[in-house]
């Protein structure tokens, strides 16, 4: 993954990190904190609406990030840590489909744009090459173990006719096994959900230490079953945690979520 600078208007542009497992055509990227508006303890691109910062400013964040992505809308929906994967048309109301829970949108229609907000948990990013259909899902803890994944493909085969071992996939900066600790009933959960789920890495466990998960890995495992190629899958290794730079919005180390990040991609066409 590398960091891409996406122009706005007049002199501003955004910094994005985008996947090379994704093609070009699909434009996509997660953002950072850098390029917005928003004053401190938002600062400076949070694009969350529901935790204090001024409306006005996360609007201004959100236009940016529209006009980065060249998408003719920017659709999110209302998310609740489950499955769900709601299918967009383009003629869909953005501001209708920001109020259905779900934690995943996928569409064929093109110029749209599907993203998901996180600070913590894994935006998830999947594109098909050979039917132009795209994914954004939101995976925290509870909806990994749910099976977001899983969800999120099947949602692409089911609706637009996709072969898991086409979809490219990215998953951006999140929360990294070095930062997640966790408590012994989210351990307790990711084992009955794999069995084999230390052997796989994805608790990781230190004498000493409080037990860890690995977000990304546990996703890695989802798509693989779910016949995506390894090779295929592309995974951030930032922490939004603990990254030396502060680059990214992270729940946990504020204590409260003070901003949130976007991960977004657009299907081709339509431009
Ligand atoms: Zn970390």
């Amino acid at each position: 993954m590398e960091t891409r600078s996406f122009p706005v208007d007049g002199s501003a542009s955004l910094p994005l990190l985008v996947s090379g497992s994704i093609p070009a055509r699909f434009r996509h990227g997660f953002s950072t904190r850098a390029g917005g508006v928003s004053a401190a303890p938002y600062h400076s691109l949070n694009l969350g609406g529901k935790w204090g910062d001024s409306p006005e400013n996360v609007g201004e964040n959100r236009r940016r990030l529209l006009l980065a992505s060249g998408a003719r809308a920017m659709y999110a929906v209302c998310q609740v840590h489950g499955t769900r994967a709601v299918r967009v048309t383009a003629g869909d109301d953005p501001e209708t489909v920001k109020g259905v829970e779900a934690d995943g949108l996928c569409s064929d229609g093109a110029g749209l744009g599907l993203s998901v907000h996180v600070a913590d948990c894994v935006p998830v990013l999947i594109a098909d090459p050979r039917t132009g259909a795209c994914a954004a899902l939101h995976a925290g803890w509870r909806g990994t173990v749910a099976g977001v994944a899983e969800a999120g493909v099947a949602a692409l085969v089911g609706n637009f006719g996709c072969r898991p071992r086409d979809l490219r996939v990215a998953l951006g900066p999140c929360i990294g096994p070095c930062c997640f600790d966790v408590g012994l009933p989210v351990v307790d959960a990711f084992e009955a959900a794999w069995p084999d789920a230390h052997a796989a890495g994805v608790v990781v466990e230190t004498p000493g230490f409080q037990p860890r998960i690995d977000l990304r890995q546990c996703l890695r495992l989802q798509l693989q079953e779910a016949g995506v190629l390894p090779e295929h899958i592309d995974a951030s290794s930032d922490c939004t945690h603990c990254d030396p730079a502060g680059r990214f919005y992270s729940f946990r180390r504020s204590g409260r979520l003070t901003g949130q990040l976007a991960g977004f991609i657009v299907v081709p066409g339509g431009s």
